[in-house]
């Protein structure tokens, strides 16, 4: 280890910079965030800082450094432009015993900064020994897409807990135990979503029995349209968290990878005429594991709020009393649209957007036409590929022109993905061409035309 660690307590202390450009400035905001008394010698200064000198909140010496004016901060930090001075301000910084940086310049330096991921109190310090500072940035930014935006609120919730644990849970390994399952689990979930309310009353009620904290809990996380790549952070935290995952068919290979290996996996089927399990199973099956104490994971394809019957699954946990919570995802029209080059709404070609099942029920769509066809709207039809034939006549029935634009996307956001684009009247026959598998979306509406033009990425080009 070329350095060693510290954190450092600065608030209320004086601290010394040297220079006024915008390098100062960055670390000018890092000091005051940790509560510096911050003095800055500068003959010029750029506007941020005198925009702070001006309110009264830093003091100013504005001339060039002179060794007198070093008083005794307890830090001195040289952001000049000229190695020059920053040597002179390192030289009288080291004779005088008070540790400094100079930016950018690790052997002018005694201590070094590091890339920092701030989720207060809990701070990630990252460095390389001031050898390749790319690299800690790179580092750092890792670290803030995997460490969840809540971790602040977290720490500081466990924070203000902290004795009361302790006083009840005299053990240590219980005291373990008990903040592992509370840090893992459906409460802290809530403190990072800022739910406060709840919180309090919750953990007197876990600090009052002893079987609670032991309790399973249910997420209802929407994985999106199939690439991992568009799962949200909290989707994938919730999948490394999970102790068993029930998944159906639209649940792409590749994002179940992304489950905690040790996690039991549960196939519950649910494609159309294919039921693995029927619904009120799924439901009772979710009530039993989580009675169990198991934190069960149901994943779902695109968005659970969106043809998922997310809804009817939570009811009944609701009903029964278990924690559960629910997880946004990319509903696949918007996946779909964005990946074949189809924007949903444009300010020339359609000012709504309506999504739509297309699934039939004892043969006929129940289907609201006078609203689909309106004019200057896209129409995005989920599970409709079965039954594209009637949809397509449907919408010309109902009074749409034949030659309106229509596309058919299969394996949206996917390497699969396939997008043919023709009209209402040839796309039926287009899809049966190519064998147009499930799952499928079908789009109409004027938007349609600009797929050609937008799709950024078009990995399977159908038809030539
Ligand atoms: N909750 C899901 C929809 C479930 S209904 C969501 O928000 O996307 C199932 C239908 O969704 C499928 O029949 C198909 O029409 C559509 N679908 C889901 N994933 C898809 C994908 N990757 N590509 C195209 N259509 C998809």
């Amino acid at each position: 280890m070329d350095y060693f660690p510290i954190f450092m307590k600065l608030q209320g202390e004086a601290c010394l910079l040297v220079g006024g450009g915008e390098v100062a400035v960055r670390k000018a905001r890092l000091l005051r965030e940790a509560g510096a008394r911050l003095t800055v010698i500068a003959p010029e200064l750029a506007p941020e800082l005198a925009a702070w000198v001006k309110a009264g909140e830093v003091e100013h010496i504005a001339a060039p450094f002179h060794p007198d004016m070093l008083g005794c901060p307890r830090l001195v930090i040289a952001a000049t432009q000229l190695r020059e001075v920053n040597r002179q301000v390192a030289d009288c910084a080291k004779a005088a015993g008070i540790p400094v940086n100079v930016v950018d310049d690790p052997e002018l330096s005694g201590f070094i900064t590091p890339a920092i991921i701030d989720r207060s109190p809990m701070v990630i310090a990252v460095s390389t020994g001031g050898k390749v500072p790319v690299l800690a940035r790179l580092m750092r930014a890792r670290l803030e897409s995997l460490i969840p935006a809540g971790y602040g609120a977290l720490a500081r919730f466990a924070g203000d807990w902290r004795d009361r644990v302790k006083a009840r849970f005299t053990q240590v390994d219980e005291r373990r135990a008990f903040w592992e399952a509370v840090l893992q689990g459906p409460l802290a979930e809530a403190v990072m979503a800022g739910s406060d309310a709840r919180v309090a009353s919750d953990m007197d009620a876990l600090l009052a029995s002893d079987a609670r904290w032991h309790e399973g809990c249910v997420y209802l996380v929407g994985a999106g349209p199939g690439n991992p790549d568009l799962l949200t952070f909290r989707a994938l935290r919730l999948m490394q968290q999970a102790d068993v995952v029930l998944y159906d068919k639209l649940v792409a290979p590749e994002l179940l990878e992304l489950v905690r290996r040790d996690a039991e996996r549960i196939y519950v089927g649910k494609a159309r005429a294919d039921h693995a399990l029927p619904q009120d199973d799924i439901n009772s099956l979710m009530v039993r594991l989580a009675k169990e104490g198991r934190r069960v994971l149901r994943l779902k394809g695109g968005d659970p709020f969106t043809f998922g019957r997310g809804g009817e699954e939570i009811d009944s946990l609701a009903e029964e009393g278990i924690p559960f919570e629910v997880v946004p995802g990319i509903t696949s029209a918007s996946g779909a649209a964005a990946y074949a080059g189809i924007p949903l709404t444009h300010r020339d070609y359609a000012q709504s957007v309506v999504f739509v099942t297309g699934h039939m029920k004892d043969g006929s769509f129940n289907l609201d036409w006078p609203a689909l066809t309106r004019e200057q709207q896209t129409v995005v039809v989920y599970m409709g590929l079965s039954s594209i034939a009637g949809l397509c006549e449907g919408f010309i029935l109902h009074g749409k022109a034949a030659t309106t634009p229509a596309a058919i996307v299969e394996w949206a956001t996917t390497a699969r993905q396939r997008t043919l684009t023709g009209t209402l009247a040839d796309l039926p026959a287009l899809a049966q061409e190519h064998g147009i598998q499930s799952p499928a979306l079908i789009i109409v509406g004027e938007v349609v035309q600009l797929a050609d033009r937008l799709a950024w990425y078009r990995r399977k080009p159908v038809g030539g």
